[in-house]
């Protein structure tokens, strides 16, 4: 017996990454997914694999939201789930931001995010489950990624609100906050083929060891795996909250 026995599950940004991690441990626990993404040679290669479903979906798009669910539908017959991974990060200080960048992270992390609430959960079985990712910087600030943590923080707003509002027809929503996980995201390396990814990793590992109480940057699937949590019965009693997943880097500083 798989834990998503049944369900149909759609997942955004789910071509690489965490959103990839999340779709083949889904469909490992029975699930029929849709793997959502505008990556689309990367996506329909993963879908194809785990013998689930494509689709290109922009989600900033409310029309592409809608094709996407009709796909689902069309596939699947029922839609049970949503996980709304898609996301992306900018670098910069607030002051050097143009507000064409702070309107594209917005678009993408919270628009998208609200486009899932707004467009999946009418059509969603009764008793589903919606899992927004949000981020460490939902729940702290960090300089240089402001737009980021702004719209990071906004989606646990809509978390709440949406719980709130879900709660009677049984739908759970409930935030993930990770810290630094091991995805092109926070190490772009891994995507330049001319790039010594090792030395970065190096690096990397050398800097998270200082950061991070546990010593190490976390892995895509170990996040995956809070997603499985919060979409099967294993967290039927929860709703409305954010998870941190991040080492123990959010538990305080250490002086020695
Ligand atoms: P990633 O860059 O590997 O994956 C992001 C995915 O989102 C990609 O497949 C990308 O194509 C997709 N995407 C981007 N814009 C899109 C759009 N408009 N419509 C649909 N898909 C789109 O990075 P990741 O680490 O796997 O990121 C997954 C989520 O985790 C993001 O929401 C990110 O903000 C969050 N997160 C990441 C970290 C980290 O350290 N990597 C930490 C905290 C939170």
């Amino acid at each position: 017996m798989g834990k998503l026995d049944g369900r149909v599950v759609i997942v955004t940004g789910a071509a690489r990454g965490q959103g990839e991690q999340e779709a083949r441990l889904f469909v490992a626990e029975g699930a029929r997914v849709v793997v959502a993404d505008v990556l689309d040679e990367q996506g329909a290669a993963l879908a194809e694999e785990l013998g689930a479903l494509y689709v290109h979906l922009d989600v900033g798009e409310e029309d592409a939201w809608r094709a996407a669910i009709a796909a689902a539908r069309d596939a699947y017959g029922r839609i049970d789930g949503l996980v709304n991974n898609a996301g992306i990060l900018r670098f910069n200080s607030l002051v050097d931001t143009p507000l064409d960048e702070f309107m594209q992270v917005v678009r993408v992390n919270q628009v998208g995010c609200f486009l899932g609430i707004k467009t999946v959960a009418p059509e969603m079985e009764d008793g589903g489950t919606i899992v927004n990712t949000a981020s460490y910087t939902a729940v702290t600030g960090m300089a240089a990624v402001g737009t980021y943590s702004a719209t990071k923080h906004a989606i646990l707003g809509l978390t709440r609100v949406a719980a709130l509002e879900l709660a009677p027809r049984g739908i759970r929503v409930n935030a993930m906050c990770p810290g630094a996980i091991d995805t092109a995201m926070s190490n772009p390396s891994l995507l330049d083929p001319e790039a010594d990814s090792e030395e970065t990793s190096r690096a990397l590992d050398g800097l998270y060891r200082k950061l991070v109480p546990l010593g190490r940057i976390g892995k895509p699937a170990e996040v995956a795996r809070l997603a499985l949590f919060l979409t099967s019965d294993d967290s039927s009693y929860i709703t409305g909250q954010p998870f941190v997943i991040d080492g123990g880097w959010l538990a305080g500083v250490s002086v020695i």
